[in-house]
């Protein structure tokens, strides 16, 4: 999807740091972490947000939420706990039209959603 920020990252054109990538999926660092793990995972394919999901995408949904488990374990975040979450829309506060999953942990979260007021 052209003028797709996350499309561009997952295409190699605007540089990220990249902690994970696969045929479908790629997670890299959020650029303004709240937490002390940020991670963001998209899946490669261009899905604006979670309302777009088609009865097609529930594997790769599947396997977006399999690698952010496997991410949790691999940060070492798993047995303190972290937070999974998914804007939509706007009133979800989503600012990216590009479905992602917050992959948040390494600290006590909190209450506040994104640990932003
Ligand atoms: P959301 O409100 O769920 O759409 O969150 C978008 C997230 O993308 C925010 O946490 C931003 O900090 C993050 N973000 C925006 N641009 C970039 C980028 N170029 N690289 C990494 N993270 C980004
Ligand atoms: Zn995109």
């Amino acid at each position: 999807m052209k003028d797709c920020i996350f499309c561009k990252i997952a295409g190699g054109e605007i540089p990220a740091e990249v902690v994970y990538e696969d045929e479908q999926v790629v997670a890299f660092n959020d650029l303004n972490p709240v937490a002390p793990v940020h991670i963001l995972l998209i899946p490669r394919l261009h899905i604006p947000s979670f309302d777009d999901i088609k009865p097609e995408h529930k594997e790769l949904m599947g396997h977006l939420a399999w690698v952010a488990g496997e991410l949790a374990r691999q940060k070492n975040i798993n047995e303190g706990g972290y937070r999974l979450i998914m804007n939509c829309g706007r009133d979800g506060g989503q600012e990216i039209f590009h479905l992602h999953f917050h992959l948040l942990g390494g600290k006590p979260l909190g209450s506040s959603l994104l640990g932003r007021e």
